[in-house]
């Protein structure tokens, strides 16, 4: 990690701005039903208020299409700030103009001021420069902690950035970047990918980029049976991303070429229909037709765990069966469990892969649970982030 850090900057008394990441899922009363982005965030946020800093946040909630929402509004998590940090967080229903810079003015060393949701505005998601420059007019000096957007190029977490010399990232950046990072620079070998969820396309990009990295691709979920479908499989009714699928059999020629072998679902739970209420069986290879795969079966799960087990670096994204349902959870739970008992270095991403390791209350037994699904894939595909190239490099010797 290169980029310079809040470690790096003077921030006593100065006006910062500081872009995070508070979309948070909110309940029909409006109120926050889930924390996890607004802890995540603290470190960041209490050094800065105990270094003495007068902090502006920024952030986005949700798709209010660029303009006013009150169901979109940051209002209720400037609640649950204040009662996190014990101490009053002030909310301006502005972005721009006299009101929120009343309320900036009114900053004293260690306030801290929650803005409005950032994409009330138009031009934030087009990463407008007239918008970016008077938002950098408001503050000293900027740092950007919303890994969860860092794959999106918008005006509080790019455009901004260029009006400031030491733009720097937050402690949650910094944290995301060094394990996210470490998969693709250095992983420790045998280093297992396990990707699964529904959209091929999705994810057949971080599939190609991991098999110059992992010793051990192991596909699941709904993705695994176009996959299957490549290889001559019988799939019945089960999920196909037809349009990937010559990606799918490129895909296969490389890890060839590569000595790299991508492994697959042996058996599957599966089921006339995607229901939660209907009779499920477990079948070997082939599926028969009138039916779907809604889950790997009990030989997967052994195969995979004992890849799972053998393994120094893990990475996980996507579940590997409809775990929303009781009947396809199974896969996804032990696939979970394996990595939080393994003593590898075990990295989990993704909203539904995170969900399952919550539902079996063993995130604190992962190494890293990244905060952004969509941002840690496009890293791992090898993309470079909007959100992170934009800040400021560490300066010589800094
Ligand atoms: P994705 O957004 O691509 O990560 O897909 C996540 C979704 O894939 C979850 O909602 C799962 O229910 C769904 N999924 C997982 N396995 C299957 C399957 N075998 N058939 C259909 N959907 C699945």
């Amino acid at each position: 990690m290169n980029k310079l850090t809040i470690a790096d900057l003077d921030v006593k008394g100065k006006k910062i701005l500081l872009r995070v990441d508070f979309n948070v899922p909110l309940n029909e009363n409006h109120q926050v039903a889930d924390s996890t982005r607004i802890l995540s965030a603290l470190p960041t946020i209490q050094y800065l208020l105990k270094g003495g800093a007068r902090l502006i946040i920024l952030s986005h909630l949700g798709r209010p299409k660029g303009k006013p929402v009150d169901d979109f509004s940051l209002r209720p998590v400037a609640e649950v700030l204040g009662d996190v940090l014990k101490q009053q967080v002030f909310f301006s229903p502005a972005l721009l103009g006299p009101v929120a810079q009343t309320a900036i003015d009114c900053l004293k060393e260690g306030d801290c001021l929650l803005m409005e949701n950032v994409r009330f505005y138009p031009e934030e998601e087009k990463n407008d420069v007239q918008f970016s420059k008077e938002l950098a007019s408001l503050a000293d000096l900027y740092v950007n902690d919303a890994f969860g957007t860092a794959h999106r190029a918008h005006a509080s977490n790019v455009g901004v950035a260029h009006y400031f010399d030491n733009a720097a990232c937050g402690f949650l950046i910094e944290n995301e970047l060094s394990y996210l990072e470490n998969l693709i620079r250095s992983p420790e070998s045998p280093f297992c990918a396990i990707i699964g969820g529904a959209k091929v396309k999705d994810k057949i990009q971080v599939v190609g980029n991991l098999l110059g990295k992992a010793d051990d691709i192991l596909i699941g979920g709904g993705m695994a049976y176009t996959f299957l479908k490549a290889k001559g499989g019988n799939v019945g009714n089960s999920i196909l991303d037809e349009e990937s699928a010559d990606l799918v059999t490129e895909t296969f020629a490389r890890a060839a070429k590569q000595g790299k072998t991508i492994h697959l679902p042996v058996d599957h739970v599966i089921a006339e229909s995607f229901s939660d209420n209907v009779p499920t069986q477990t079948v070997d290879g082939h599926i028969p037709d009138g039916f779907m795969g809604l889950d790997i079966g009990p030989k997967t799960i052994a195969n995979f765990r004992t890849i799972i087990d053998k393994a120094n670096t893990i990475f996980w994204n996507g579940p590997m069966g409809v775990f929303e349902m009781n009947s396809f959870q199974q896969g996804t739970f032990s696939i979970a469990e394996g990595m939080a008992s393994s003593s590898a270095v075990t990295v989990v991403g993704g909203g539904d892969s995170v969900a399952a390791v919550n539902r079996i209350n063993r995130a604190d037994d992962m190494s890293h649970v990244s905060t952004g699904g969509g941002a840690s894939l496009e890293l791992l595909e090898g993309k470079k982030l909007p959100g992170i190239e934009a800040l400021a490099e560490k300066k010589n010797g800094a």
